[in-house]
């Protein structure tokens, strides 16, 4: 059976309060926007330690080499993975299998495993 990936996904991250600049100067360049821009778009984000998105759209087969690939402004461990479009949160359901977060129905990684 042809293997169909499932829903794309999200890699988040909390920014280590000491690293907030390393953070502005990536989204910047990112979603290209000023440092000043960034600031206010995700300081307070940033300020209170919630998840900032690291990675998006990304299908489940690519998720290893993403979370591979974390910048050095992550605090190591407050990485999770979520359905696009998912805040992680304790709202969410998770599915400790694959460590990930969706909303509806079952984990779509269990649902549509890769072959
Ligand atoms: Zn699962």
């Amino acid at each position: 059976m042809e293997f169909v990936d499932p829903v794309d996904f999200s890699v988040w991250g909390r920014v280590i309060p000491g690293k907030v600049g390393d953070f502005r100067k990536w989204i910047s360049n990112r979603i290209n926007i000023s440092q000043l821009a960034a600031h206010q778009l995700f300081g307070d984000v940033v300020k209170d330690g919630n998840l900032v998105q690291i990675h998006s759209d990304c299908n489940w087969s690519r998720i290893p080499a993403m979370l591979s690939c974390i910048p050095e402004f992550i605090e190591p461990g407050s990485v999770v993975v979520a359905a696009t479009g998912i805040y992680p949160s304790k709202e969410e359901k998770y599915c400790e299998i694959h460590n990930v977060y969706f909303r509806l129905g079952a984990c779509p990684v269990c649902t549509d495993p890769p072959a």
